[in-house]
């Protein structure tokens, strides 16, 4: 369960978020829509523990991330996975290493390893490109390896920050696919986006932010709020 508190956060004077109150229940499939500067990125990296609140609470199932200590943030990391607008593959490393290299080793023996990531490979359709570096893959194919990647552990709850952004319609409908079958094996869902036809199309619970602040929150909501 995460919850957020009267959680404000402030860049030198300005408000990127205030006040903010909000409650997202294991396995809820959440999108956070807004216009560009309403501060969706801000609560995305404060849920990941990149940056702090300047005040209010924060909470990720046994977490408190606003006392968190930065040598603790590794084990909140464990429970979580990330997915950014541009991928972040490590270009020197194929598909398969990409993934294999986020996997917690400790205490694994190498064919487990390469079973879970074969099983995850196989889970975003990759598994026949396990041997191409990233520079051989299309936008949406790296977008997979980074899903890939991000499931590898078994988080509790995956963070994505704008994943098509950077995808055409076809291919941004694949990828909400993979999020929406990982989302039915029980992992949380947590999505920043501007692609309103991805939403409309597959509604989940939508939370609007403007100026720092939700000024809507609902189950299958549209992209616009109907006035
Ligand atoms: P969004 O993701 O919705 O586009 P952001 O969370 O990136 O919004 O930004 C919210 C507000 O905070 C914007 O006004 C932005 O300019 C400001 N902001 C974001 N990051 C920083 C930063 N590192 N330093 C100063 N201001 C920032
Ligand atoms: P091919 O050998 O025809 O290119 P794959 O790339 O699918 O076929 O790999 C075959 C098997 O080798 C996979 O099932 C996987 O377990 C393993 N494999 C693929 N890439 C790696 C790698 N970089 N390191 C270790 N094992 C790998």
């Amino acid at each position: 369960m995460i919850q957020f508190i009267n959680v404000s956060k402030k860049y030198n004077r300005t408000y990127a978020l205030r006040e903010i109150n909000l409650r997202i229940e294991p396995g809820e499939f959440l999108y956070i829509v807004g216009p560009s500067g309403a501060g969706k990125s801000t609560l995305i990296k404060l849920l990941y523990r990149q940056i702090r609140p300047t005040s209010g609470l924060i909470r990720i199932n046994k977490f408190n991330l606003t006392k968190m200590k930065n040598r603790n943030v590794p084990y909140l990391r464990r429970e979580l996975g990330v997915v950014f607008q541009d991928f972040k593959l490590l270009p020197r490393l194929t598909t398969y290493e990409n993934v294999a290299y986020a996997m917690e080793v400790t205490e694994k023996r190498p064919t487990i390893i390469r079973n879970r990531v074969m099983d995850v490979l196989n889970l975003v359709g990759l598994a026949s490109k396990s041997r191409r570096f990233p520079d051989e893959l299309s936008g949406g194919e790296q977008q997979r390896v980074a899903i890939a990647r991000a499931i590898v552990n078994r988080p509790k709850i995956v963070i994505a920050d704008e994943p098509t952004g950077n995808l055409d319609p076809q291919t941004s409908a694949e990828i909400i696919n993979i999020f929406e079958n990982v989302n039915r094996q029980g992992t949380s869902v947590i999505m920043a986006t501007h692609n309103s036809e991805m939403v409309n199309q597959r509604p989940h619970r939508l939370i609007e932010v403007v100026q720092g602040q939700i000024v809507r929150d609902e189950n299958k909501g549209a992209y616009h709020h109907a006035a």
